[in-house]
């Protein structure tokens, strides 16, 4: 008997599914990287002193499973209560988890009948079944989908990434206000546009599926929107400490919304889903907040000396409310108006700026797709390695 071909015993949505593109981690000696949004800044002394003393014989016991030290430092960090906070291996983790916890996947097509066109992109889909959320925005969220089997409905921004109006949305009849779960990144990803806490409380108080607020980038913007979160029953708030609180290789992120959608979100969590140092970490972080608030400004003011150099660079930016700036190069903005040209010209594009910098040993982020793939999202580095891309830009320029 034959052994079974192994791509057989894989299910066909699994299959067909293509996995999240992270940005690289590269290991290249002198290489600036500013291709992930990682913060320049380590974390605090405190943090790494707690972690340091942590690491002993007691890495053989499991941490504790709900992270109840955290959560509880968390809800006084917030002004709400333990039981409004969920935390996970990153906040990606919980994202995945909401998609699972809100939305029915549709059945999954029979293998012996596949031909026909089971999830027509036309096909009115029942609400349950939907994942929503504007484009631009976070990647993550079409794959979680995906490989949830649920519907995606992925509704463009505006084109200069503002958030449509509520009638906007109502007249162009492509926004479900049913969906299941809707997903906005707020300050938004790759865009780096922050959106107000007005707009977006319209958006909830029309929406009734839930309505994920991922709020990744939050500290580096003017408000935020957490307050919603503990006003609406069907609103969710992201948060992660690996942006704003260089944590990103400890892996931790929460979730604050109503105790109803965090008790069901713990029925399907991992038991033991955050690793004890993260959670020491993420602790002790919220002891030293005056650190943080330090870092969050240093950045903040290397935005914005860096968004008015590319400015003044001829570069197109978008105000950034987050720790990165999304740029479109200046020979992408001159002949965009006539594509035509802009071969003819054979003028670098985004491609050709990300490449041009990667020789240059700098590393940002260059998405190929519609729309953002005029555009570089560059991570705010320090001081220093934003005063070095402007000077290599400044090179790459005379240079042509
Ligand atoms: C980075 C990022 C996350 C994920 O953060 P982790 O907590 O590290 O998983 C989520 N949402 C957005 C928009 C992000 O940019």
């Amino acid at each position: 008997m034959p052994y079974p071909i192994p791509n057989r015993l894989v299910r066909p949505l699994v299959r067909t599914l293509s996995p999240y593109t992270p940005g690289e981690q590269p290991k290249v000696k002198g290489l600036v990287k500013l291709n992930t949004n990682e913060n320049p800044y380590p974390p605090s002394p405190k943090v790494l002193r707690a972690v340091r003393a942590a690491v002993d014989g007691r890495l053989r016991l499991y941490p504790n499973p709900t992270a109840d030290r955290l959560r509880e430092k968390l809800a006084r960090f917030h002004g709400c209560s333990p039981e409004n906070i969920i935390v996970g291996n990153g906040s990606d983790e919980l994202l995945e988890m909401a998609v699972r916890c809100f939305v029915e996947p549709v059945a999954e097509p029979h293998s012996s009948n596949r031909a026909g066109p089971t999830r027509s992109k036309h096909a009115r889909h029942p609400a349950n079944h939907i994942v929503q959320y504007f484009t631009p925005s976070y990647s993550l969220y079409p794959v979680l989908a995906d490989m949830h089997g649920a519907i995606k409905n992925p509704v463009p921004l505006n084109s200069d990434f503002t958030l449509p109006t509520l009638p906007a949305l109502k007249r162009g009849r492509l926004w479900n206000f049913n969906a299941a779960l809707t997903f906005v990144t707020s300050p938004n990803a790759p865009s780096g546009r922050g959106y107000s806490t007005a707009e977006l409380e319209a958006l909830c108080r029309a929406q009734r599926g839930v309505i994920l607020l991922d709020e990744a980038y939050a500290e580096f913007a003017d408000e935020h929107a957490l307050s919603l979160a503990l006003r609406y029953p069907h609103v969710i708030v992201s948060r992660t400490f690996s942006k704003a609180y260089s944590l990103c290789f400890l892996r931790v992120g929460y979730f604050i919304a109503h105790p109803d959608l965090i008790r069901a979100l713990h029925k399907i969590r991992d038991s033991y889903n955050v690793n004890g140092l993260g959670q020491i970490a993420a602790e002790t972080t919220l002891d030293d907040i005056e650190y943080y608030r330090r870092n969050f400004a240093k950045i903040i003011s290397t935005r914005d000396w860096l968004t008015g150099q590319l400015t003044t660079l001829g570069f197109k930016v978008v105000p950034s409310q987050t720790n990165f700036v999304f740029a479109m190069p200046p020979h992408t903005c001159n002949t965009s108006l006539d594509p035509g040209n802009r071969r003819r010209a054979r003028m670098p594009d985004a491609k050709d700026w990300f490449l041009r910098l990667r020789d240059h040993k700098i590393l940002v982020r260059w998405f190929d797709q519609p729309v953002v793939r005029d555009y570089l999202r560059i991570t705010v580095g320090t001081p220093a390695q934003a005063r070095h891309l402007v000077n290599v830009i400044r090179k790459i320029l005379v240079a042509r």
